[in-house]
């Protein structure tokens, strides 16, 4: 892409993200433009789907020469979760992913590599667990994890 198609594309997305956010409830500040940016890079009506860490987005935002602590960043994804902006998974103990796709969906969680993996609601093996919790629980999301570990080697 021309570099200047290229910038336009950029401003045209930053546009939108400041318009979701302000449509959300959330006053566009750099910060939360600068991580929601970096989350949305081809603004909010083009997600890639993607599943961060708060390190890796402080990392980003580091590498992208802004300063933010890490509190702040994650302060910023917790409140885009819950604006909806994001949605948050949790993975194993003391590790949460921010989902840049909002609609309830499954996963497989690899444990080993700290991994998400979204898994297409059409599955039958999710989706048979899925309509079995929807009978007990009617009306809810229902969203099926699962959990992917190598053995721990116990010393014998
Ligand atoms: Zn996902």
């Amino acid at each position: 892409m021309e570099e200047t198609a290229k910038l336009a594309a950029a401003q045209t997305a930053a546009a939108a993200l400041k318009e979701l956010l302000k449509k959300r409830g959330l006053r566009p500040t750099r910060h939360r433009m600068t991580v929601a940016l970096l989350l949305f890079p081809n603004g909010p009506q083009n997600v890639i789907p993607r599943h961060c860490t708060a390190e890796e987005i402080h990392h980003a935002v580091q590498n992208s020469g802004t300063q933010m602590s890490l509190a702040t960043v994650y302060n910023t994804l917790n409140q885009f979760s819950q604006y909806g902006i994001l949605r948050k998974v949790s993975g194993g103990a003391n590790c949460s992913f921010y989902d840049t796709v909002t609609e309830p969906h499954h996963h497989i969680y690899h444990e080993t590599e700290n991994r998400l993996e979204d898994v297409s609601p059409h599955t039958p093996e999710f989706q048979s667990i899925a309509d079995t919790q929807r009978k007990l629980a009617p009306n809810s999301n229902v969203e099926v994890m699962v959990r992917v570990s190598r053995p721990t080697k116990i010393a014998s």
